[in-house]
């Protein structure tokens, strides 16, 4: 099945309002003209509605970094999935590995931020990745399948094709160190080999797998050549325009 690439910038916890919006016009003038691969940015929570505004009518969706796992109610502090797609952003990156790091994210809240997600109409993109540990002692397709399948429950097979999954391994995130295309392509026909498991053929042939940590101008083209690697999701090299705008331009 022909899956339309997607490449998504986690802008993470930079830039101010104006250079967010600034970067989003510039972004729209140089990839405006693409329409074989879709391109994503998330920013911050609170600079989505002037980066969309900034986005309109241009190939370039917005999306979330997050969202809390229920619709509303007192949790100080929290934004919901209703909320973010009331903005008019389209997708929300659930469970990447800052989270479970530093805010106590686990599999049993990946699944309910993910609900949430499907419940308001927005794209979940769901990261699973092993840490450098857990590839070391031979873990890596152990971890990441109880991942997914932990952070999937309750998933109908009927929502499940609009699923997004990021692989991202922890020991390449902002670290300068890619997986191989090899190392990559395993891991990504594993996750895919799993959601045949739980949801059919039909269903993971048709899911988008995304590849994450240390993605850049150079090693793009080699990734997005392997069977299963449907797009890339970019840190640190999606906060400058050229090497965002490389990125997406990937040749293949
Ligand atoms: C990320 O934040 O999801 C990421 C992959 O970061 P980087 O590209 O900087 O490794």
């Amino acid at each position: 099945m022909k899956r339309k690439p997607l490449i998504a910038g986690n802008w993470k916890m930079f830039k101010a309002e104006a250079e967010a919006v600034l970067f989003a016009e510039e972004l729209a003038l140089r990839v405006g003209d693409v329409q074989d691969r879709e391109i994503l940015v998330c920013p911050p929570s609170v600079y989505i509605y002037p980066v969309l505004h900034a986005l309109t009518n241009t190939p370039v969706m917005v999306g979330a970094q997050n969202v809390f796992w229920e619709d509303q109610g007192a949790f100080t502090g929290e934004v919901s999935a209703p909320m973010i797609r009331s903005l008019g952003a389209r997708h929300a990156i659930i469970g990447h590995s800052e989270r479970r790091q530093y805010f106590a994210e686990t599999d049993e809240t990946v699944n309910r931020r993910l609900m949430a997600c499907l419940r308001s109409g927005l794209t979940p993109i769901v990261c699973v990745g092993e840490s450098l540990q857990e590839r070391e002692a031979g873990r890596t397709l152990d971890v990441v399948g109880s991942q997914l399948k932990a952070g999937l429950a309750h998933v109908k097979a009927d929502d499940a094709p609009g699923l997004i999954i990021a692989y991202e391994p922890v020991w390449a995130i902002g670290t300068g160190r890619t997986a191989t295309p090899g190392i990559a392509q395993e891991v990504h026909a594993f996750i895919r080999s799993t959601l045949t498991g739980i949801f059919g053929t039909g269903v993971s042939a048709a899911v988008r797998i995304l590849y994450g940590g240390s993605v850049k101008p150079d090693n793009i083209d080699e990734l997005m050549a392997q069977a299963d690697i449907d797009g890339a999701l970019v840190g640190g090299a999606s906060l400058e325009v050229a090497s965002f705008e490389r990125i997406i331009r990937y040749k293949g």
